[in-house]
């Protein structure tokens, strides 16, 4: 087994810890009954707020949730971190039907035939797509709770900050599902120079999972891309990411293979940026310019 397969295996026990309703009920119950994380609860008010009747089985679980989710101590029981989580993982609805989705909705023009563009939700992934020529621009693994409680005027632009946040989160090197640090690696196409061929890979050492897409995504948090929107007046934290694929000009290609050189140009309103990136997408170097009015 591998490191990934152990934890994750692991992580099937610990889950069934909680799977049973009346414990989930009892890691609930110090949730609610308590504000900070030092903060301690009687077994008599955690008893009755989980609304266990017989003191012996209230005792039988508790004693099963200890020591992950819950600890004792004189003075009464406190939720460990991982009990915190499980609480907020159930609230986000990932692990239930809570039921969130969304109409269709506009969300622009295709760059490639010019058709409609089209938001949708469901299962617990957004997505932007056209709808006359189906090619996906874009989707990114959401909460169910974000959507349910969003609302729907707001929801094209809440989905945005979470789907950006999450792109900051990987460009960070973190992994969206465990949290673990995450691998990065540009692979370069063997026949092609250009930059829609370059694929950026992203790898979790502890959850395995992989994440691939393309460099322009990597590099849009990046404080020059940030600095080139902002001064188009474009706020890269509430603009919904599949319109910055349509507003601006991209441009890029491979410069060196050897030592991984790939470079980026965006261009919007008269100014470009480009920025150099290497093998593991760290910018190596970067240079603003005024772009010529064709005009
Ligand atoms: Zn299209
Ligand atoms: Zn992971």
């Amino acid at each position: 087994m591998t490191d990934g397969q152990e934890r994750a295996s692991d992580a099937s026990e610990t889950f069934a810890l909680v799977a049973i309703e009346r414990r989930f009920a009892v890691v609930r119950a110090l949730w609610d009954l308590t504000s900070h994380p030092n903060e301690s609860v009687s077994f008599a008010a955690l008893r009755e707020q989980a609304g266990v009747r017989d003191s012996g089985q209230f005792n039988y679980h508790l004693g099963k949730l200890a020591p992950e989710f819950v600890r004792g101590d004189g003075d009464g029981y406190h939720l460990t971190e991982a009990g915190r989580r499980v609480v907020g993982t159930a609230v986000s609805g990932v692990y239930t039907d809570l039921d969130a989705s969304v109409e269709p909705r506009s969300a622009g023009d295709c760059r490639v035939c010019e058709g409609t563009l089209e938001l949708t939700y469901d299962e617990g992934v957004m997505m932007v797509r056209c709808r006359d020529c189906e090619r996906r621009v874009f989707d990114m693994s959401t909460p169910p709770v974000l959507v349910a409680e969003t609302d729907p005027e707001d929801l094209s632009t809440v989905l945005w900050r979470h789907a950006m946040a999450e792109v900051q989160r990987m460009n960070s090197g973190f992994c969206p599902y465990c949290g673990g640090p995450l691998d990065t690696a540009v692979e370069l196409p063997e026949a092609s120079d250009a930059l829609n061929d370059v694929d950026i890979k992203y790898g979790c050492a502890a959850c395995e999972r992989t994440f691939q897409w393309n460099v322009y995504l990597a590099i849009l948090d990046h404080p020059a891309v940030v600095d080139l929107f902002h001064d188009a007046g474009i706020d890269v934290r509430e603009f919904p990411l599949w319109k910055t694929f349509l507003r601006p000009d991209l441009d890029g290609r491979i410069v060196e293979r050897n030592s991984v050189r790939v470079e980026v140009t965006i261009e919007l309103d008269g100014r470009a940026v480009t920025l150099t990136v290497d093998d593991s997408l760290d910018v190596v170097a970067h240079r603003t310019a005024p772009v010529e009015s064709t005009d």
